[in-house]
């Protein structure tokens, strides 16, 4: 059933109708979701598997309480950054043995982009986009100090207005540091198409893929890209805080140096030597003890993910934005004015939608109180993520009857809706 040719004349059976039709409905009742809410921010904090409870239990009293120290061991705790690396490798065109798990995105990126520059000496001029998510720039600032030798590295941003990848790229470049999809706008780069450029000049990529894993394909070895970096809490579904990944590309494993040497990534670390000697393969990107306990809620968010077809989630992914689009044009633009600042093009959009509204922080906290929650990012975005395994089109449908009512009624001007918390 295709959602454009009915533009106008979509309705509630329309979407009921397509949701008997989704292959990827009984996905939903994999995950616990309040039955009053409407959750439109998967790509901000994954809903919570319904096995993940008792995988914790497990691990906690089982692994811990009884196994002790032995788990190590028996229960494979400390092969788990890499076997669990290797869960996540398909999901991001990765072979075995080149995922592995790390702390943060932002302490993956630092690892990652120090590594990069030293694969590329006497090159000075490290790129990344002005409307990146603000860690990455964050990070890459102590990269620029660190690797500078008393003169930082420069920075060129690029941006969606411009300068262009183009214009910036030249022989100074080391590195280039893109985000695939945009955390704003919901923007996404053709990472094959942007490696290639990147390498033309002789400079090393760097991938976020924080706002695409596990919401689009990725294949980052046809690209042959060189170092990608993610968060397994948005899309994947892993639970507050669970760790980031970090891919590097097998021909950088023998000579790329991590910005970090912990002893999990030490080639032998129960020998216990005075110095560091890397280990041989991705695992030289490990640093210390990984946090077991978000480890076992991303283990048991991947047995899911283990069962899913990226390509249906990325079809299903494109109909629910589309149709809130379609939605969004008829009955809410036309009206209030708030409008979509995310591409129309499908090759270019990523798994979220976000509109301009000069008081989105007031609108989207009225939204909330009537079940629906998506998030907001300055300074005038409301933002909404689609996750295709427990969204469906029913809750776009209601998702744009609550934001009608909301900008329709004027709610959102009651000041309490303006008092903002320390997270938006
Ligand atoms: C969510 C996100 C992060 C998060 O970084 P943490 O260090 O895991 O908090 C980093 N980069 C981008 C692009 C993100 O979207």
């Amino acid at each position: 059933m295709s959602i454009t040719p009915t533009r106008t004349a979509i309705d509630r059976a329309t979407c009921l109708a397509l949701d008997d039709a989704d292959p990827l409905a009984p996905m939903r009742e994999r995950f616990v979701l309040p039955d009053d809410v409407i959750y439109l921010d998967g790509n901000s904090l994954g809903a919570l598997p319904r096995h993940t409870a008792a995988r914790l239990e497990q691990v906690i009293t089982e692994e811990w309480g009884t196994g002790l120290i032995r788990s190590w061991n028996e229960a494979g705790w400390f092969a788990k950054p890499r076997t669990i690396g290797d869960r996540i490798a398909p999901l991001i065109g990765a072979d075995v043995g080149e995922v592995v798990l790390g702390d943060s995105t932002s302490a993956s990126l630092f690892q990652a982009a120090v590594a990069a520059v030293r694969l590329r000496p006497g090159r000075r001029v490290i790129v990344a986009e002005r409307g990146n998510f603000p860690t990455d720039l964050y990070m890459l600032e102590a990269v620029q100090e660190l690797l500078g030798g008393g003169v930082p590295l420069e920075r060129r941003l690029i941006a969606d207005d411009g300068p262009t990848l183009d214009e910036v790229l030249d022989d100074r470049v080391a590195v280039v540091v893109l985000t695939q999809v945009d955390y704003r706008t919901g923007r996404m780069h053709d990472i094959a198409e942007v490696t290639r450029t990147v390498h033309a000049a002789g400079a090393l990529v760097i991938w976020d893929l924080c706002h695409s894993v596990g919401a689009v394909p990725i294949d980052l070895n046809a690209a042959e890209a060189d170092f990608a970096v993610g968060c397994t809490y948005k899309y994947l579904n892993g639970g507050p805080g669970s760790p980031s990944f970090i891919w590097a590309a097998a021909r950088h494993h023998g000579t790329a140096r991590p910005a970090l040497t912990g002893w999990h990534g030490h080639a032998r670390p129960f020998d216990f030597t005075v110095d560091y000697a890397p280990a041989a393969g991705i695992e030289r990107f490990r640093v210390g003890t990984p946090q077991l306990l978000s480890v076992a809620g991303l283990e048991a968010s991947l047995d899911i993910w283990d069962d899913v077809d990226l390509t249906l989630v990325r079809e299903k992914s494109l109909r629910l934005t589309e149709l809130f689009l379609s939605l969004v044009d008829t009955r809410l633009t036309p009206r209030w004015g708030i409008e979509p600042v995310t591409p129309r093009e499908s090759a270019r959009r990523g798994s979220q939608v976000s509109l301009r509204h000069e008081d989105g922080y007031a609108v989207m906290q009225a939204l909330i109180e009537r079940g629906v929650i998506g998030d907001f990012r300055a300074p005038d975005l409301i933002r909404f993520g689609f996750t295709p395994l427990y969204t469906s089109y029913t809750d776009v449908w209601d998702a744009v009857e609550a934001l009608e009512d909301v900008l329709h009624s004027e709610i959102w001007r009651e000041p309490r809706f303006a008092r903002r918390g320390t997270v938006t």
